[in-house]
């Protein structure tokens, strides 16, 4: 086994702390790395306070993973020792059935294997995140990460972007089209950046008037607070599409009106409680309600390349890793600008 020193939560309560633990010791198909960089999804937060049920603690949070490859087993082709490497959400699938065959691992009938707060298929012991020194993972699942991206900035693709590149992509979003992104946080930002790049005319709503400068230096092209009723009223029935990135509960109908004809709002966001959709929302003008789960493996990687060669990445404030439970608190505030990473060289 190879000995791993990471932070974890011990139960929903607590704090996450110092934790030593143990890896697998690699196997042929295995990629052994060291962890760089791994950023802070508002997901570790959930997760690490329980909110979505069925945490597994001790839990080592972290799936927006960075690193050097250190060792690779015997049957590995695709990276060799100095690669620089991701990680994403997904570290193993059942690889067989017809979501895994189609490149669609996140959706695997038999349930994917995540990151952490999860468990190995076959050992069934539990996984555990990239708030860590040490990844063990499947060369399968493991993704090459461009050699011209500051790897601080390129980790939160591996969550972040995926999860909103995907959607914009298998919506088909393009110039021509006004999309909404709901939410100026990670996803979000994200979320402005690839609409942006896509060449749509992008239209963020944030629930505060503090980010109205950043989200234009970002990409958007208009700004709506969202308590603001004139403001919301004036995009009434003007989207083709809506990226709904906010982690609290909050009214979906406001965002539903704002779809044309046929128009499409997708879910990323994952509140704890339901959210209430009123049938004249969608039924007045033949709109969608969907949702959607990161990325597939291919998907992940055709992002990453796709960054690498327009320069797209995370704008990142780097923590060590002893600031973790603050930039906690600060997420649940939103004040963060606009993805935490965490500088893996302060675990000492
Ligand atoms: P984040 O950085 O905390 O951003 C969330 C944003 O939501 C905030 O910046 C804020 O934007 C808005 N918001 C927060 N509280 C709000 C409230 N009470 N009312 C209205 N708006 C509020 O979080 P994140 O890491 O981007 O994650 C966002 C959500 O996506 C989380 O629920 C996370 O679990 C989920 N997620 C889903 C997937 C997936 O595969 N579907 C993947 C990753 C994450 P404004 O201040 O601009 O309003
Ligand atoms: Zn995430
Ligand atoms: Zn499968």
């Amino acid at each position: 086994m190879i000995p791993a020193r990471g932070y974890a939560a011990q139960d929903a309560k607590s704090p996450l702390a110092p934790f030593h633990f143990e890896r697998r010791e690699p196997g042929p198909d295995d990629v052994q790395f060291d962890v760089q960089y791994c950023g802070i999804c508002h997901s570790d937060l959930h997760q690490a306070r329980d909110e979505w049920g069925g945490s597994i603690f001790p839990m080592v949070p972290g799936h927006e993973i960075i690193g050097r490859v250190t060792r690779v087993g015997a049957n590995v082709t695709k990276f060799k020792v100095g690669d620089s490497v991701g990680v994403g959400c997904m570290v193993d699938t059942c690889r067989a059935c017809k979501a895994c065959k189609q490149g669609l691992e996140q959706y695997c009938e038999r349930g994917a294997t995540y990151t952490y707060n999860s468990r190995e298929r076959e050992s069934q012991q539990p996984t555990q995140g990239g708030y860590s020194n040490v990844l063990v993972v499947d060369q399968a699942y493991v993704l090459r990460v461009p050699e011209n991206l500051d790897p601080a900035a390129a980790a939160p693709l591996l969550c972040a972007g995926i999860t909103t590149y995907s959607p914009l992509k298998h919506w088909n979003v393009k110039a021509g089209q006004r999309v909404g992104v709901v939410g100026l946080g990670g996803l979000g930002h994200m979320g402005v950046k690839f609409a942006r790049a896509f060449g749509a005319h992008v239209i963020v709503f944030s629930h505060t008037d503090k980010k109205k400068q950043d989200a234009l230096r970002l990409g958007a092209h208009e700004v709506v607070v969202s308590s603001n009723e004139a403001e919301m009223k004036a995009q009434e029935g003007t989207l083709d599409f809506v990226l709904d990135t906010v982690s609290a509960p909050h009214d979906i109908n406001a965002y539903l009106r704002l779809l044309r004809i046929d128009g499409s709002l997708v879910l990323v966001g994952v509140p704890e409680k339901p959210l209430p959709v009123q049938p004249f929302s969608l039924i007045g003008q033949r709109r969608s309600f969907s949702g959607s789960s990161i990325g597939g493996i291919q998907e992940t990687q055709d992002m990453l390349d796709f960054c690498g060669q327009h320069g797209v990445v995370s704008d990142v404030e780097v923590i060590p890793i002893q600031q973790v439970n603050d930039a906690y608190t600060r997420l649940l505030k939103g004040d963060v600008k606009y993805r935490f990473v965490i500088d893996m060289k302060s675990l000492k």
